[in-house]
Formats: C-alpha cells, structure tokens, sequence
C-alpha cells in the first residue's frame, strides 16, 4: 500500500477523534481580546501536537494569544524559526469573535449533521483538520519536505501581534494552505480582498445652540460633510468599498457639537489601489468643510489582498485534483472577506485559503460545520501535500 493510501485510510478512522478535539477547543472559551484563554486552546493544541510526537515551538504574544509552531522535519532536518525556507506551512488562527462566556452559554452541539458551537468553523475546525494531518505525516512519513503547523492567536482583530511571526512563516515557505473554513459550496478561497480599518476624530468648538450658536463649531456638521466625502470613494467596478460604519459624537441636543468620531472600513482588490485611497482619506479628514474643525486619521489595522500568482494557481489546480480524489468538487471562489492568508501571499508564498472543513454563518450564534466534510478535506489536504514535487511546487 502506498503511503498516500495508508495516510487516507488512517484519516478515515478519525472522524470521531477529530471530533472530540473538535469539542474541548470549542468548549474552551477564547476571544481575540482573551489572550488566557486562547492560549488554553493552545494548551490542547500544544498537548495533541506533542502527544503525536511533533516538536512544537511556542512564541509569545504579548497581550494576544501566543502563535504556535508545531514542526515536522524532514530527513532529520529540523528547521527552527528563522530558517523556514521551504517549510509546507499549514496556517489557522484560535481566537473567536464572541464576547467572554459564549461556550458555557452556547456549548459544542451536534445535530443533523452540523456541528455548533462559537467557533466551531471559524476555525478551529480548520485547526483540528491541520492537526491531524500534521499527526498522519508523522506517523506514516512521505512528507515530501519540512511541514510547519502554524497556530495563531488574533486574526480576528487583524493580527497585530500574529502578523510579524507569519510573515517571517511565510517568506520563503513552499507552499501555505490556510484552512479557514471551507464555502458553503464547498469551495476553496483563491482571491480576498485587502482592509484597511481606520477612525478619524474631529475637534469642534462647544457652544449653547440656542444662547450662543455662532461661537459654536460643529464637529458632527463636519463628521456628516467627510462621511459623504469618503464614501463617494467607493468604486464598485475596481472592488474599492468604503463604509463609515461606526459614528459617535456631540454632547447633548442644545450644544454645537465640540466633537465626533467616525470608523471606516476600506476594502480593495488590487494592491496598487491602497495607497491612492488611503491617500485620499488623508486629504479628507485633513481638509476642513466646516472652517475652524481640525481632525487626525489613525489606521488602526490592515488586512492585505490575497492575490493568485502563477504558483497559487498550480498550488489550487493541485489542490483541486487532490479533492477529486477525495471525492470532493471543488471551485475556487474569491471573498470580500480579509484573512492571514493575504499576509503570506504578499510574502510571495504560493497561498490557498479556506482548505478547512466545511462550514458557514461564521461570526454568529448559527455557526454550523459539515461534519461530513471532516475526512475528505483532511484527505485532500493530505493528498496535496504528497503531490507537491509532481506538481512542480
Ligand atoms: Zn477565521
């Protein structure tokens, strides 16, 4: 029997075992903002990659969850960090979106089929996957080089910790999978948008708006002339979205408002557009409608593009022939959505996203995960893996 063969039956035997992983990751609470506890996921993740015999490498967040390093070398080549030349890299992030207590409210559950719980998809499903096909290759051997499990811990805010570790992963690296969830299609992700999230904060002048009107500068007059400013940006057919979403200000109905703040969620396809319109928004927020208002724009953090260069798109062909085998038909979808999976692209690793099991409504409490489709992606991403040299990758 072939090594391919014995990894992919093995796989097939851990459903159940992956499930279990499944649930006490998902029963551990961890929001981005909770460093403890998504480092006690990483505990489970640290205490599965040992227990298989993986060396594990952990580098420490400071106020977010620490990013761990699960290594599988190759011929006795143990590559630590700072020489991941040709690593295979297998990405995901720990933390979740939702608030302190979310698991003991809203536990691990299966039904028809579905997995629920918070994260369930979103995504440590993709962890699990990455877990255990890290664990057939070390058990059964045929990786066709260094294989690099990468597990971080702040994605969901922007990765302002995690973003330095996994650029340092990906340059050089051979190949990146990221296994976000998988579409609901049963997709894969081969293209995503870049963000960039910033405030703007504009200082006005207080006065009575009925004694003393004219001794007033309105920042919320000022906030409603950059709004209509910022988002005629926006140009659908180059993919540039802009969208103040978040807006606060004033100080009670009968005072000229002494100040505002507005959020902004910039979104775009093409890397050369981000400079020009983040330019722009500079110019707005520096220009003045309401004279006598000053304001000051702060990025507060970015996501970049992910792109498919000729690589990325043998790396998808690979990957789609490996989930054929699996039994698996797959298309390559691109999001709006901004994930890791850009950092490394932009790090000139051949990147393909959103390999994990399949799943969808992310982000909210009907977060489900096909349970079925547990097996046949961690096959397909095993299968990629062996076909990595046949491939020319
Ligand atoms: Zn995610």
């Amino acid at each position: 029997m072939s090594t391919e063969t014995e990894i992919t039956n093995w796989l097939a035997t851990q459903q159940q075992a992956m499930l279990d992983a499944l649930q006490a990751m998902v029963n551990t609470d961890g929001g981005s903002y909770d460093k403890a506890g998504v480092d006690a996921v990483g505990a489970i993740v640290k205490e599965f990659c040992e227990g298989h015999g993986l060396t594990v490498e952990t580098v420490r967040g400071e106020k977010f969850g620490d990013c761990i390093r699960a290594i599988l070398p190759h011929e006795g080549t143990a590559r630590a960090r700072g020489n991941h030349a040709q690593n295979i890299v297998l990405m995901g992030h720990r933390d979740t979106v939702f608030p302190k207590g979310e698991p003991t409210r809203r536990p691990f559950t299966i039904k028809d089929g579905r997995a629920y719980g918070p994260g369930v998809a979103d995504m440590k499903g993709g962890l699990v996957m990455n877990m255990f096909v890290l664990a057939a290759f070390k058990k059964f051997g045929g990786a066709p080089g260094p294989m690099v499990g990468l597990f971080t811990g702040d994605e969901e805010i922007g990765s302002p910790e995690g973003r330095a570790v996994i650029e340092e992963e990906a340059r050089g690296a051979r190949v990146v999978f990221n296994s976000e969830p998988g579409r609901p299609s049963g997709g894969v992700v081969t293209g995503r948008k870049g963000g960039v999230f910033s405030i703007f904060e504009i200082e006005g002048k207080a006065a009575h708006s009925g004694g003393n009107f004219t001794a007033g500068i309105s920042a919320i007059g000022e906030l409603a002339h950059k709004i209509v400013a910022i988002h005629a940006l926006t140009d659908l057919e180059r993919g540039i979205t802009l969208n103040v979403g978040l807006v606060s200000g004033g100080q009670s109905v009968n005072t000229v408002a002494p100040s505002a703040v507005g959020q902004i969620d910039l979104r775009y396809v093409n890397p050369a557009d981000r400079d020009e319109i983040v330019a722009k928004l500079h110019e707005i927020v520096a220009h003045s409608y309401v004279p006598g208002t000053k304001a000051k724009l702060t990025i507060k953090g970015e996501f970049l593009p992910l792109t498919q260069d000729a690589a990325a798109a043998k790396l998808f062909d690979l990957y789609k022939g490996a989930a054929a085998d699996a039994g698996l038909s797959v298309t390559g979808e691109f999001s709006g959505g901004c994930a890791d999976s850009g950092f490394t692209a932009a790090q000139g690793a051949p990147t393909l996203c959103s390999v994990g099991p399949v799943g969808g409504l992310a982000h909210s409490p009907e977060e489900y995960l096909e349970i079925a489709s547990f097996v046949p992606r961690a096959q397909a991403l095993a299968r990629s893996v062996f076909r990595l040299e046949q491939a020319g990758l």
